[in-house]
C-alpha cells in the first residue's frame, strides 16, 4: 500500500538525522504503520502505543462493538469520554470548514469501494440517494449520547490519527518525557527538541515518488498532517479518483490538489484541516488560513505548484532535486 512506503521513506530520513532514540515502538493501527521513537524508557513507548491501539478501538467504524461502530449499527450511541471529545472537536471543525470536512461521508467512502478495496464508479442516483443521508449537522450530540439519521454512518478516519497524536503526547507529559517523534502513519507529532536542541525535521512525501521525500519542515512542539492524493486511490476509465471526498458532490475531490500538509500546535486541527483544505483547494485554502491564522500549511498542486503560508516558508527545506515553483501566501494580497 502506497502509504506504508510513504511513511516508511519519513522513518528513515528521520534517523538519518544520526540520532538513535532511547525507545521505540513500530506497530500497524488505524490502517497505517506507526513508529514511536522517544527519549524515555521502553515502558513509557509501551504507555503511547497502548494508548493509540485503546483509541483505535473506540473509534473504528469498521469494528461494530467499537463506540463508532454501536453508533453506526444502532443509530444512537452512549460514548466514551474520547469518542464523545473527538465528536464534538470534530463536529465543530466541520462546521468552521463549511462541511469540507464531513465525518458523515462513509456510505459514500463505501460506495466507491475505499473501505473493502472493491473500486467503482457509483452512478449519479445512487450518489445522490446516499448524500441525503449525509451531513454532519444531522448528527447530535448530547453530553455523550450520539444520535444519527437513519442510513446514516460515521468515519472519524480524517482526524483519528490527530486525536490520538495529541493523547499520545498527553501521556508523554505526564510521564516526563519531553523529546520523541510520533509518526502515525503520515500525522507525525514533533514533541519537544532534539536532545542536542536543534528541532525536528518532518519529510514530506514525494506524490510522484513516494518512496522519496521533496522537502521538509524544521519544527518543535508541533503536530504536521499531510493529505494526498496519492495515498489511496484508483484509476478507472483513465481517470484516477482518491480517498478524500468532496462532501457537496459525494464524488473523490478533483479540484488539481495532490497534498497538503498542515502545522499547528494541535493533532486534531492539523489532521482535520489537511483533509478539509484538501477539499476546499488552493483558494479556499488561502481564504480559510487568512481568516484563522493558528496554524500553517504547504500545499502542492498538479502544476507543479508549492504554495506554502509565510510561516511555512520559514520552516521549509526543498530537496534540491527538486524544482517546484514556490509560492509564498501572506495574510495580505
Ligand atoms: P489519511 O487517513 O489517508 O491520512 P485523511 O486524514 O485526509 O487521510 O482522511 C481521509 C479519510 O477520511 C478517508 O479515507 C475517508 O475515510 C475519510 N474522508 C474522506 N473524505 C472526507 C471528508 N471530506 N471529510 C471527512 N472525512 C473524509
Ligand atoms: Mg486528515
Amino acid at each position: 500500500m502506497k502509504k506504508f512506503i510513504c511513511v516508511l521513506l519519513c522513518l528513515v530520513f528521520l534517523s538519518g538525522c544520526g540520532y538513535s532514540s532511547a525507545a521505540s515502538e513500530s506497530f500497524e493501527c488505524m490502517d497505517t504503520f506507526m513508529k514511536i521513537d522517544i527519549y524515555g524508557s521502553a515502558d513509557d513507548a509501551a504507555d503511547i502505543r497502548a494508548e493509540i491501539e485503546r483509541l483505535n478501538g473506540l473509534f473504528s467504524a469498521q469494528d461494530e462493538s467499537s463506540d463508532i461502530g454501536r453508533l453506526n449499527k444502532n443509530g444512537t450511541a452512549d460514548l466514551s469520554d474520547e469518542t464523545a471529545d473527538l465528536l464534538s472537536q470534530s463536529l465543530e471543525l466541520c462546521g468552521e470548514t463549511g462541511g469540507a470536512l464531513d465525518i458523515s461521508v462513509y456510505p459514500i467512502v463505501e460506495a466507491w469501494g475505499f473501505i473493502d478495496r472493491n473500486y467503482r464508479v457509483p452512478g449519479e442516483s445512487e450518489l445522490n440517494t446516499l448524500l441525503q443521508s449525509t451531513g454532519y449537522n444531522k448528527i447530535e450530540l448530547s453530553g455523550k449520547t450520539a444520535k444519527t439519521d437513519s442510513g446514516m454512518k460515521l468515519d472519524l478516519g480524517a482526524v483519528a490519527k490527530g486525536y490520538a497524536a495529541d493523547k499520545a503526547v498527553e501521556i508523554m507529559n505526564e510521564n516526563g518525557v519531553t523529546s520523541g517523534i510520533l509518526n502515525l502513519g503520515g500525522t507525525v507529532a514533533a514533541v519537544g527538541e532534539k536532545p542536542n536542541g536543534e528541532k525536528w525535521r518532518v519529510g514530506i512525501c514525494d506524490p510522484e515518488n513516494t518512496a522519496a521525500y521533496f522537502g521538509s519542515v524544521s519544527v518543535s512542539g508541533r503536530i504536521v498532517a499531510t493529505s494526498g492524493s496519492y495515498e489511496r486511490y484508483f484509476e478507472s476509465g483513465g481517470k484516477r479518483y482518491c480517498h478524500i471526498i468532496d462532501p457537496k458532490t459525494g464524488c473523490p475531490t478533483d479540484n488539481g490538489t495532490v497534498s497538503v500538509t498542515v502545522i499547528s500546535e494541535s493533532g486534531t486541527r492539523s489532521d482535520a484541516l489537511s483533509t478539509a483544505l484538501f477539499v476546499m483547494g488552493i483558494d479556499g485554502a488561502k481564504k480559510y488560513w487568512r481568516s484563522h491564522r493558528d496554524f500553517e500549511f504547504i500545499l502542492l498542486d498538479d502544476k507543479n505548484n508549492l504554495w506554502l503560508t509565510d510561516g511555512a516558508e520559514a520552516s521549509f527545506k526543498m530537496n534540491k532535486d527538486y524544482d517546484y515553483n514556490l509560492k509564498v501566501i501572506t495574510a495580505s494580497d
